[in-house]
């Protein structure tokens, strides 16, 4: 690519605040990367919500195969992902997105990323470094629920590795992963993530089970998404007349928001899963709030729209925004 040079960007166009992202894939030039930043950071978003800050970080990625969104013939899994330019050699790439709060006196990670258990994973330490932050000085990890791409990152070795945090669980979910009786009926692909359970749950003395949809900290509260897990959580932001909705796993790639009848894998109770998602996705478009999702592209901000009777994602501008 030889119009958009270097001297471009210094021609007064914007630079890229998320290291890399889609440049390379585009085939375009590497902007400059900024002081003490490499293309092989994670990247960071920010956006305020009233008081708010809140930093979109990354722990990775992995390519998930066309079979693991049963509702559909793999091969029309596919032909989807073409059509939307994202069908990668091993499927639909799949990003672990997690979403720091701050709101200058608390500091509140939701999720923890797989860790290094799944994919291309474990960059969540670097992007908390890249602010200046180690696990060490968060405050509280929500989790949105008990799979392992959303908690790996919470323990290591025996150890508990965001050693401060209070931790804060659905009971449900709790409950349900915990239970000797979901290990002995669940298939093996489940197996890492409820041993992983059970760890948080042994090395977190700080692990709270919560009920219904209580405000964590005044303007942070906890939003029932229950049907992709039994205790599956989002978590609303809100201050000053605006919001944000982290949902989780309520949305996956390529498929949803308009795949109502598409499921992931792991769901196991797939029509509860599919219920939530139309009830979700309707009040999601008909309040037009800022939606954060893990697993859509980074940094997995986006709008639920209805258009033609279908609804589509739209992603939301987070840079610049005052
Ligand atoms: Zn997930």
């Amino acid at each position: 690519m030889t119009g958009l040079s270097r001297r471009g960007f210094s021609l007064g166009l914007p630079a890229l605040a998320a290291a890399g992202a889609g440049l390379a894939s585009a085939g375009l030039a590497q902007p400059p990367a900024a002081a003490g930043r490499s293309a092989d950071q994670p990247p960071l978003a920010q956006l305020r919500i009233g008081r708010f800050k809140v930093t979109a970080l990354s722990d990775g990625y992995v390519d998930m195969p066309y079979e693991y969104f049963p509702g559909r013939p793999a091969t029309e899994i596919e032909a989807l992902a073409k059509a939307q330019f994202s069908a990668r050699p091993g499927g639909i790439r799949m990003m672990f997105n997690q979403y720091l709060i701050e709101d200058g006196s608390s500091r509140i990670l939701i999720d923890a990323g797989p860790g290094g258990t799944i994919g291309q994973s474990g960059k969540l330490p670097a992007g908390l470094e890249a602010l200046g932050l180690d696990r060490g000085r968060i405050d509280a990890v929500i989790v949105t629920h008990m799979h392992q791409d959303h908690i790996g990152g919470l323990v290591a070795g025996e150890q508990a590795n965001f050693a401060k945090a209070e931790i804060y669980v659905d009971r449900r979910e709790l409950a349900h992963w915990t239970n000797p009786a979901t290990r002995s009926a669940s298939p093996a692909y489940l197996q890492n993530g409820i041993k992983l359970a059970g760890e948080v749950a042994r090395l977190y003395p700080k692990l709270q089970a919560i009920d219904g949809e209580r405000e964590i900290v005044p303007g942070v509260s906890i939003v029932d998404l229950s049907g992709h897990t039994p205790g599956h959580i989002g978590v609303r932001i809100a201050d000053a007349g605006q919001s944000l909705i982290m949902a989780g796993d309520m949305l996956f790639p390529v498929v949803h928001p308009a795949g109502l009848d598409v499921n992931f894998l792991f769901e196991q109770d797939r029509p509860a899963a599919q219920a939530m998602r139309t009830r979700f996705f309707q009040r999601a478009a008909g309040e037009g709030a800022i939606i954060a999702a893990t697993h859509m592209p980074f940094p997995g901000l986006g709008r639920v729209v209805a258009e033609q009777g279908q609804y589509r994602w739209l992603p939301a501008a987070w840079a610049f925004q005052g």
